[in-house]
């Protein structure tokens, strides 16, 4: 499936709902650094992201204006947005923040990227005594967190992907097998289903699974293992998650158990998934299944995250976020148990939030798959 490009039209678009959306929180403008934010607005991407500043100035007073260092404008000129953009650019032994002040209101609130470095902030500052920054996910969450059809194609195009690769890995011999020897194998699956970038493999076997920040190692996995395989990059931009746990041999009655409480706490997280439910609520459904079931302190992280042009973004399905769900947003429904020692099970799809419900982005069986 080939996706179709974003357009000068999309960019601007997008450019035009962060300056609405910014006057809508009482702010003056947004101020864009390189990252999935620059990526989002206008394509961009610099080769190199150096102590050289590249901002992106969107206010009601100005077309958009993008100042870049002038080695980098011919890139900056490239990119599939640079035609809603001015560039204008600053030369080395030249000052760039005040060539930005210029631009700026002397006394404005700017939401500024998240990916900003301190650098850039802190001269802005010295700059303008009297400007104000906020984070642009805490002021704007909605500015990337809700994705357009387009996006959403893109991101189940990238979870059909990480779907066929999973296909084929359970299809191989784990036994006698080293972790890191199925993460690779799975990770060359990926980049053949289309994957530009394979961002992690985590193969977890056996007592390795009950940590979940165990990527792979060299342990060789065995006969009666379970086996925990979360794994994804970025196809055509756009990100995927996935987790699937599966069982090399007959398992036991336990495992079984622990198995059906996270397969049974996924679909009630994905069934209390429609416009209006507050991010925390898909966290406590699915903690509640697994809470009742005498599980609840083995379940040691939020249940989910966003996903886009990152593999972790607001919104973040976790205690204490109030945000509502909003149609096209896109974010990973993820529980687990994980029994120090022993064994752990997490089953994660991304789901795009519908106009009245929730959709999987990721769609291979959800039952104990048993492998050799
Ligand atoms: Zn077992
Ligand atoms: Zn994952
Ligand atoms: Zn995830």
């Amino acid at each position: 499936m080939t996706v179709r490009p974003f357009t000068t039209k999309d960019y601007a678009r997008r450019m035009e709902r962060a300056v609405s959306q910014a006057a809508g929180a009482g702010l003056t403008g947004v101020l864009v650094t390189p990252g999935p934010d620059l990526v989002h607005f206008t394509g961009y991407r610099p080769t190199a992201i150096t102590e050289r500043i590249t901002l992106l100035v969107l206010d009601a007073d100005h077309d958009p204006h993008l100042i870049v260092p002038v080695l980098e404008r011919p890139d900056a000129a490239a990119a599939p947005g640079a035609a809603a953009v001015t560039i204008t650019d600053w030369a080395d032994g030249s000052d760039p923040y005040a060539a930005a002040a210029r631009l700026l209101d002397p006394r404005g609130r700017y939401a500024l990227s998240d990916s900003a470095w301190a650098l850039h902030l802190l001269a802005l500052q010295e700059a303008l005594p009297e400007s104000r920054y906020t984070s642009m996910t805490a002021t704007l969450p909605m500015l990337r967190a809700v994705k357009d059809a387009d996006e959403v194609d893109r991101l189940a195009a990238a979870g059909a992907a990480a779907d066929a690769a999973y296909e084929q890995i359970v299809r191989v011999r784990f036994a006698g097998r080293t972790e890191t020897d199925i993460g690779t194998e799975l990770a060359g699956l990926l980049r053949e289903h289309g994957h530009s970038q394979v961002d992690f493999t985590v193969v977890g076997s056996g007592p390795n699974g009950a940590n979940p920040h165990h990527e792979m190692g060299d342990r060789v996995i065995a006969e009666g293992d379970m086996v925990v395989l979360d794994f994804g990059g970025l196809k055509d931009g756009y990100g995927s998650d996935t987790t699937r746990t599966v069982h090399v041999g007959p398992p036991t009655e336990q495992e079984r158990t622990v198995f059906e409480i996270v397969r049974q706490a996924q679909q009630a997280a994905f069934e209390a998934v429609q416009p209006g439910v507050a991010c925390q609520d898909i966290d406590r459904a699915a903690r509640k299944v697994i809470e009742d079931a005498g599980y609840g302190e083995y379940f040691i992280h939020r249940t989910g995250h966003g996903i886009g042009l990152t593999t972790h973004e607001p919104p973040y399905m976790v205690a204490g976020e109030r945000q509502p769900l909003v149609p096209g947003m896109c974010f990973s429904i993820e529980p687990g148990i994980y029994l120090p020692g022993r064994f752990g099970v997490r089953i994660e799809d991304i789901v795009t939030v519908t106009e009245n419900s929730g959709r999987r982005l990721n769609n291979t069986s959800h039952e104990l798959r048993i492998v050799e």
